[in-house]
């Protein structure tokens, strides 16, 4: 048998290379398991592993911006002029016509600008002042004193569901104002029930459903055309009936003729104040856009209905903050909120103080 010695060691030798080099291909196909990593690359070098620090996303944390960084076009509407005035060693008739410029070109318009001056050129006179950053700190006190006074809180009486009707010409904002106005109202615990009483406009009522559900709020809408005082009059029955302490009651900005709109204003406000009803807000809505004229329409609507505020909206979009001025001088009530955009968050309570600031801000 010593031959064969020699032959099984070959043959061992050879087995052993064979399993050898058979390991080695597998380990190179992966070991025969499949898989969709790609092998690493060689010259790539190894990432260190780098543990990202969690992003943290608060989404309901309340974002408090400032009327002033908010105001967008508005803001800084007077400061133009204030360079130049207050270049000016000494108060002359060039710095009246620049000041008189500026408030007319920011929508003061042009009776309230002749006040306004006129009152400042009495404070200039008693007081001595003779510089012109005195002047334009007596000017910012003097609007500051024009705007403040009046009641900006939005009322609530005990005792029956209060109406706060909105009133306003088609398109300013009348619908969205009374959305927005609802989730807050809703927020701070109220129950609120809105009545789509802008039957004229078709998709008013829509716009008001989708905002009611937002709200958590109870819808009361008629037919289209129909008559808006009886969709009032049942949104305030529906909300005695069922504890809501808020109707928010949305109006008709356009009809075939303003005195038809005027006439059926006096009906609504009649019958929203029926017992248990109690109109405690009659909110005039104006689109800070369209200046001058939205003013004009307003004093009719001032005239039909008494109001107890004004809600001044798209003031994001007007480049002519002044208007706030015209309002308060021309209809002698006072401004409540300010629209600033189109969602809830961007309707806000009117500061003065901030505003006019704002008003003449540098930048
Ligand atoms: P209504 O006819 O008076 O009811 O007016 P709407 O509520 O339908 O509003 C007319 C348009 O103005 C809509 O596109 C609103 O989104 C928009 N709007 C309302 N308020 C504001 C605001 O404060 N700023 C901006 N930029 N748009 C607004």
């Amino acid at each position: 048998m010593e031959p064969l010695l020699p032959v099984l060691l070959i043959v061992l030798i050879v087995v052993a290379v064979l399993i050898g080099g058979g390991a080695l291909l597998l380990n190179r196909r992966g070991g025969g398991t499949a898989t969709l990593e790609p092998p690493p690359s060689p010259s790539a070098p190894t990432a260190p592993t780098i543990e990202e620090p969690p992003v943290v996303v608060e989404p309901d944390a309340p974002t408090k911006v400032s009327l002033r960084d908010r105001l967008g076009k508005a803001r800084s509407s007077l400061s133009g002029f204030m360079g130049s005035v207050l270049s000016r060693a000494a108060i002359d008739q060039d710095t009246w016509d620049e000041m008189e410029e500026a408030l007319i070109r920011a929508d003061v318009g042009v009776g309230t600008t002749t006040h306004i001056l006129d009152r400042l050129r009495d404070t200039v006179a008693a007081d001595g002042i003779t510089e012109s950053a005195v002047l334009l700190d007596a000017l910012k006190a003097q609007l500051k004193a024009d705007l403040a006074g009046g009641d900006r809180s939005l009322r609530h009486e005990p005792g029956g569901p209060n109406v706060w009707l909105f009133v306003g010409v088609n398109g300013v904002g009348k619908t969205t104002t009374i959305g927005k106005v609802g989730k807050q109202q809703a927020d701070l615990g109220h129950r609120i029930v809105m009545a789509a009483g802008d039957t004229f406009r078709a998709a008013a009522a829509e716009q008001l459903e989708a905002w009611a559900e937002r709200a958590g709020a109870d819808l009361v809408r008629g037919a289209e055309g129909g008559d808006p005082s009886s969709i009032i009059f049942d949104a305030v029955q529906r909300a005695a009936a069922r504890g809501s302490d808020l109707v928010l009651a949305d109006t008709a900005g356009r009809l075939h003729t303003k005195v038809n709109l005027m006439e059926e204003l006096r009906k609504v406000r009649r019958v929203a104040d029926r017992d248990p009803g109690q109109v405690t807000e009659v909110l005039l809505v104006l689109d800070a856009t369209t200046g001058q004229n939205g003013l004009v329409q307003a004093q009719q609507f001032t005239d039909a209905v008494e109001l107890t505020g004004v809600v001044l909206t798209k003031l994001d979009g007007s480049a002519k903050g002044g208007i706030a001025l015209a309002i308060q001088s021309t209809l002698g009530i006072p401004i409540k909120l300010v629209g600033l955009g189109e969602t809830v968050d961007d309707l806000v309570a009117f500061d003065p103080d901030e505003f006019i600031d704002a008003l003449f801000s540098a930048d």
